[in-house]
């Protein structure tokens, strides 16, 4: 365990001062299962930093990698734990977050059961946001600083 005792349960997951089992761990992120799943496959990759939400994300190179990173690490994931299904990536905007610090869900459908669909569909702009969406809004405009990125999307 370590020492501090952060209010934020995602950063403590994050620093690994928890016994949830981490699926990917790197400089920047972790990812870890739903504690509460919604699909076949569920797992949420967060931001070491604490960063509360999308709103707190900004059009610029770093927010824009960030969560490209994000994006390709929940793809790999799944293309490892549950290939040949399809997949739904994106997050919850204020006020219809759980938490306080921004997590991608990377869900491999079905839904279980059923109806939780509707907590991962784009419903207008205080819903879910899928994460190309996402992306596109912070794709920087400056053109030498988003080379390749159309081959994340
Ligand atoms: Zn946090
Ligand atoms: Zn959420």
């Amino acid at each position: 365990m370590a020492g501090g005792s952060s209010p934020c349960i995602f950063c403590q997951i994050a620093s690994s001062s928890t016994s949830t089992t981490l699926l990917h761990n790197d400089e920047k992120v972790v990812a870890f299962q739903d504690i509460n799943p919604s699909a076949f496959r569920h797992y949420l990759v967060i931001p070491k930093q604490h960063i509360p939400t999308v709103r707190n994300l900004q059009r610029r190179a770093d927010d824009y990698s960030l969560v490209s990173h994000m994006l390709n690490v929940g793809q790999m994931l799944l293309n490892r734990d549950a290939p040949q299904t399809v997949y739904r990536f994106g997050f919850h905007q204020p006020p219809m977050n759980s938490v306080n610090h921004l997590h991608l869900h990377c869900l491999a459908l079905p839904f279980i059961p059923r109806w939780r669909q509707i907590k991962y569909t784009p419903l207008g702009p205080v819903g879910f946001i899928e994460a190309d969406k996402l992306l596109k809004k912070l794709k920087p405009l400056t053109p030498n600083l988003y080379d390749c990125s159309d081959e994340l999307l």
